[in-house]
């Protein structure tokens, strides 16, 4: 029996601290995380409520965190876990927006919402972000966790706890650079670096949906022939095949209007040439290393157009959750249950992932 059931069936009270302990997942030093009981939460304060904590999508940030980074200010027991979902087990004093029951899925990342950003719902970009939950301070890998109310978004009905897991960061990151940033249209030619992660598989299917012609990159045939099955147009295997000069036959030395980016130094400047002129490139990650060099004459004399783009906004989860329920779901790697979070993330690092891996409660 899982701690939730467990304290759900506790009484009249369910979901308070009732239950003695509860499990949590905590990071105690680079590269080892422990699965330990801990005292469960208290009642949920006013404007909280209390999340029973269902599945968790493992991302990039997730696997920095555990290698250790070290400019990253943090304090070590860290409980992981960045993108949840779950259940409301109790809700605080003053809460309207939410009652026990609902399903939903949190906003990980501590904002004001006071500053101009926040209040115009540019939460990503809140001028005093405190901390980014399950990277600087505790996250969501544990039984029950208490947040503040105005930070969870409503999983619609017909959307499972495993898929909506992946709404706050791989849809909504994905959500924000592509439509957002890139402003990307139908019709339009883009190009997905790394198009088997958990952010690539999530940007073929988005660029699809609408239209557009997707060119995307992989690192062996067997993702390829995923890729295809997914809806990519073209796939290159790019450790047979200069990506570049293929996507250069492909669009007739045109270029494509959107590169998709995460890949970083390995992949940064051959996606720059991809572009056409006044071309977009849209950044979120950076996993083959931190610095590259970029040609700026080619950058002011083609017109391009750069862009970095970390997280979203709240309105992005909810647009991704709408995208589910309308049955644009994610591609799912693998499940693996809480106590398997470490090989998980030791799958992830390992690039052998074809879509996201889920850690189930
Ligand atoms: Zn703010």
């Amino acid at each position: 029996m899982t701690g939730v059931a467990a304290i759900a069936n506790d009484g009249e009270h369910p979901g308070l601290s009732r239950s003695k302990s509860m499990r949590t997942l905590s990071l105690v030093a680079d590269r080892k995380i422990e699965l330990v009981d801990v005292a469960p939460p208290a009642a949920p304060a006013a404007g909280e409520v209390q999340i029973g904590i269902k599945a968790i999508g493992l991302n990039h940030i997730d696997v920095w965190g555990w290698r250790g980074m070290a400019f990253a200010k943090r304090k070590l027991p860290l409980v992981v876990g960045v993108e949840a979902a779950g259940e409301i087990v109790a809700v605080g004093p003053g809460v309207t927006t939410s009652k026990v029951g609902d399903r939903v899925v949190a906003y990980g990342a501590l904002t004001c919402a006071t500053c101009k950003a926040c209040r115009e719902g540019r939460d990503n970009l809140c001028e005093n972000v405190a901390s980014i939950m399950g990277f600087h301070v505790d996250g969501f890998a544990r039984d029950l966790i208490n947040m503040p109310a105005r930070l969870v978004v409503p999983i619609p009905a017909g959307v499972g706890f495993r898929d909506a897991a992946c709404a706050p960061v791989a849809f909504g990151t994905v959500q924000h650079m592509l439509f957002d940033n890139a402003k990307l249209e139908p019709g339009e030619t883009i190009l997905v670096q790394a198009g088997g992660s958990g952010i690539g598989t999530t940007a073929i299917k988005m660029a699809k949906a609408i239209g557009c012609t997707v060119i995307t990159t992989v690192g062996d045939d067997e993702k390829a022939a995923k890729a295809k099955a997914l809806g990519a147009d073209h796939v290159i295997n790019y450790r047979t095949d200069r990506f570049e000069g293929v996507v250069r036959k492909l669009t007739g030395k045109k270029g494509v209007d959107v590169a998709f980016e995460h890949v970083g130094p390995d992949t940064f400047n051959g996606s720059l040439l991809c572009l056409k002129r006044g071309g977009r490139l849209v950044t979120c990650g950076s996993t083959s290393g931190q610095s590259t060099t970029i040609n700026l004459f080619q950058l002011y004399l083609q017109q391009y157009r750069i862009f970095g783009s970390f997280g979203c906004s709240i309105r992005n989860i909810r647009e991704s959750l709408a995208k589910m329920a309308g049955g644009l779901l994610p591609v799912i790697d693998t499940e693996v249950p809480l106590a398997d979070f470490e090989r998980g993330l030791n799958r992830l690092e390992s690039r052998q992932v074809f879509g996201k891996i889920i850690v189930m409660f």
